[in-house]
């Protein structure tokens, strides 16, 4: 059966990288909203254009846009046939409602890792501006900035500035914690531990969702 899964946690928490192993195990495709506006973004569509001035400064783009993109998005067979891991949405209570209004939910994760830990691990993060894949200054990939994967080139992005981190932290804490709190109303959320290794959190992550969802 497809899951249907929402993954929380703060910028940095290592929800990319938790999303896209956990869309392996399940295959469930993995909808990043991040993903899909700097994509738009780099393809330079009117869309990518508007959306370059409140990624570039870490504000939130508009409830309506962000649902219209999801509500679209999940129509797709892909996800019809498998379901979806949502990364980065819904980041605000008017997208939790607007969500849980054109699809239920199995479950939300919330990865928690502490703010101290998530301002470090954002100011030495780099990324693969081709296909996204995460490196550290601490773990770079074996040829500097070049993505072991896919040949591209390894970049700080945009946002992942000490003005824009703060910004995209505090609205986390303003938009995002009413958002998690509407999924534990439900009964829809489960917290796990997200310190330790990839693998580590992983294992955690797939024991929750497989004790909650019928998968
Ligand atoms: P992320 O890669 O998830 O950290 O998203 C990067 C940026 O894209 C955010 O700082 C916002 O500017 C924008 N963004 C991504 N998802 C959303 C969303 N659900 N609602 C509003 N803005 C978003």
């Amino acid at each position: 059966m497809a899951v249907k899964l929402v993954l929380f946690g703060r910028q940095g928490a290592g929800k990319g990288t938790q999303s896209v192993l956990l869309s392996k195990h399940y295959g469930a495709p993995h909808i990043s909203t991040g993903d899909m506006l700097r994509e738009a973004m780099a393809e330079g569509t009117d869309f990518g254009r508007q959306a370059q001035q409140y990624v570039d400064s870490g504000a939130l783009l508009p409830d309506e846009i962000m649902l219209g993109l999801i509500t679209e998005r999940v129509t797709h067979d892909d996800v019809v046939a498998n379901g979806f891991l949502l990364d980065g949405f819904p980041r605000t209570i008017g997208q939790a409602r607007g969500l849980l209004d054109i699809t239920p939910i199995d479950l939300a994760v919330n990865l928690e890792v502490p703010r101290e830990t998530v301002l470090e691990r954002l100011s030495s993060r780099r990324v693969c501006q081709d296909c996204g894949a995460i490196y550290s200054t601490a773990l770079p990939p074996a040829s500097p900035w070049t993505c072991d994967n896919c040949g591209g080139e390894v970049v700080q992005r945009a946002d992942d500035t000490p003005e824009a981190i703060n910004k995209r932290l505090e609205a986390y804490e303003r938009d995002t914690l009413p958002a998690i709190a509407l999924f534990a109303e439900r009964g829809l959320l489960v917290e796990v531990d997200g310190l330790g290794q990839p693998d580590e959190v992983l294992g955690r992550l797939i024991d929750a969702v497989d004790a909650r969802a019928t998968v």
